[in-house]
């Protein structure tokens, strides 16, 4: 049998790239929130006066956009990707990462592990996703679908922590 978690890790390995996914739902309160007003200091450079930071991860995934010549190996294709419209944008996603709507996908360059955001970086914000199931159920990977047209926001990164084998980046979006 066909181990597809496998063989799409084999895929991204190849043809996928390293994007950060800004989790909606985790936020961390700025320190110039001020306890009694609970107001952010609207000049704070960290947070861009908005009050929280957000954490992120480094994921892989493929945007099925890139290149019209590269197309996925028949394996993944067992599936139709549904009723998808020419003004939505489509992405693989592994299937440890449980993207969810209304998560930000920043596709960005990369200094090592460090995220360059500039001018260059896209952000997508996550339309719906839907977990890609196997024969048995399991579930393979995802299908996170965005607009085409990349969401204006501006991006700051402010820190990156290592936990073991796991990093979390703070990044801040306005
Ligand atoms: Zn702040």
């Amino acid at each position: 049998m066909v181990d597809l978690r496998y063989e799409i890790d084999k895929i991204f390995d190849e043809y996928g790239s390293y994007a950060l996914l800004l989790r909606n739902d985790k936020k961390v309160r700025c320190k110039c929130v001020n306890e009694l007003s609970q107001a952010p200091k609207d000049t704070c450079q960290i947070c861009l006066g908005t009050g929280y930071i957000n954490k992120a991860e480094r994921i892989r995934m493929r945007s099925k956009a890139t290149s019209s010549s590269e197309t996925l190996p028949k394996v993944v294709n067992f599936t139709s990707a549904g009723s998808i419209g020419i003004a939505l944008r489509q992405f693989y996603i592994d299937y440890t990462v449980r993207p969810k709507k209304q998560d930000l996908l920043i596709l960005c360059d990369w200094d090592g592990v460090k995220p360059i955001l500039d001018e260059y970086t896209e952000i997508y914000e996550i339309a719906n996703t839907e977990p890609m199931r196997g024969d048995g159920g399991r579930i393979e990977y995802f299908i996170a679908v965005a607009k085409s047209d990349p969401i204006n926001m501006e991006l700051r990164f402010v820190n990156l922590q290592r936990n073991a084998d796991k990093l979390t980046y703070y990044i801040t979006a306005r």
